[in-house]
């Protein structure tokens, strides 16, 4: 756990110098107080000693939206180039560089399986509807940033959620519904609700998944009056999206407390970014500091091909190598699993070592965690 004291970068201190302590655990208040757009850009980079930086930004800021919550942005401790809150959060001229060859806006051809915008079916017993293209803040490498300014992403009025359930209960086979967006939990709670009831009257939906970033950049926003609502929806699940173990304050894991005292068990998402968690200390510290808060790290995304997020993928090398160290190191529950998205919606796939060397006949050699060869007679 970090502490406000301990920070380098004290931008709290800076840009809310007199905020009372109420406020600032007010999620409306953090809402009210965002800094967006050039001007609240502005005063972030003169508050953390880089003015300059904005000369190169106004084109990033016509094409990606830009917002943070005060709460995420006092997470930052060291200079803006180098700290994790920051790569994340803070917009970089190369979002808006040259695309590299397979990078598109879409890579996961979402598009192609969406019956109409709003609800994505590419696995046979689920479905991901999106109820929302708004974030509380806006992570610089979000697969979905192609929606940030699209509000037809998502569906609205009557007529639209009646296709989504019509839908629903004509594929039978689908179990499961992923509640995502855009931050499904920024919504009005009504609304929500709303949403909820309608995906839970589909009499094939046996269990909803919501993905949320709300722990990590508004905790506040977990609020004991939303978390009696989600509560009537079990069997729900919550996935969220830890990236750091600078993310895992306090307040986020009284967040995640909260929820799990309703009886929502969480899970976490991170991405693997150049520069932000790259490293194996950096991936065994949040997943462990995960365990501690009682969050199971699900997946572990090698970072998509997605337009404007180029200068956060790294070598996929990377990612199996640190996966390698990770077993043996610690425990199976810190322990997520490694995927890629494939390009063209062709679905996720594991990149996982495996400590089975090779198969013959009568004989499977294994490699142990401490490195020593074994053989298994299978006969
Ligand atoms: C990732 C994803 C899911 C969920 O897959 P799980 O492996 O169950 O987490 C469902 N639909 C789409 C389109 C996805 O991209
Ligand atoms: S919270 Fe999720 S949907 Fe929103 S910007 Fe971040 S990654 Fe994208």
């Amino acid at each position: 756990m970090t502490s406000y004291a301990a920070r380098a970068v004290n931008l709290k201190q800076k840009l809310w110098p007199d905020i009372h302590k109420d406020a600032w655990s007010d999620y409306r208040w953090q809402l009210r107080n965002r800094l967006t757009g050039r001007k609240g850009l502005s005063r972030l980079l003169r508050h953390a000693g880089q003015p300059e930086r904005l000369e190169s930004l106004d084109k990033c800021l016509s094409a990606y939206k830009w917002a943070a919550t005060p709460y995420y942005i006092s997470l930052i401790e060291k200079d803006i180039d180098r700290d994790p809150v920051a790569l994340q959060v803070i917009p970089s001229p190369e979002e808006i560089g040259p695309a590299r060859p397979h990078s598109s806006p879409d890579p996961l051809s979402e598009k192609r399986y969406s019956p109409f915008p709003g609800l994505i079916h590419r696995y046979k017993d689920r479905a991901v509807v999106l109820v929302s293209n708004h974030c509380a803040s806006y992570c610089r490498h979000c697969n979905r940033k192609r929606t940030w300014n699209r509000p037809e992403f998502v569906p609205a009025g009557k007529t639209a959620w009646q296709a989504v359930t019509e839908y629903l209960e004509n594929h039978s086979q689908i179990r499961e519904v992923l509640v995502s967006g855009g931050d499904p939990l920024l919504l009005p709670q009504k609304y929500l609700e709303n949403i909820l009831d309608l995906l839970t009257s589909v009499p094939n939906v046996e269990v909803l998944r919501i993905g949320t970033r709300l722990p990590v950049v508004l905790p506040m926003a977990i609020t004991d009056k939303l978390c009696r609502m989600l509560k009537k929806y079990r069997p729900i699940w919550i996935n969220t999206h830890f990236n750091h173990p600078a993310e895992i304050t306090k307040e986020a894991q009284r967040a995640c407390e909260r929820l799990q005292m309703s009886g929502i068990p969480l899970s976490n998402q991170s991405v693997l970014l150049k520069g932000v968690n790259d490293d194996f200390k950096t991936i065994k510290n949040l997943c462990c500091n995960l365990q501690k808060i009682m969050v199971r790290p699900y997946y572990l995304f090698h970072c998509d091909f997605v337009k404007g997020t180029d200068h956060f993928r790294t070598d996929i090398r990377k990612g199996i190598d640190i996966m390698e160290k990770m077993w043996g190191d610690t425990g199976g529950m810190c322990i997520p699993r490694y995927v890629v998205d494939l390009p063209g919606g062709m679905g996720k796939a594991r990149v996982m070592p495996s400590d089975l060397e090779r198969l013959d006949q009568d004989v499977a050699t294994f490699k142990t965690f401490e490195g020593r060869v074994i053989k298994l007679h299978l006969s």
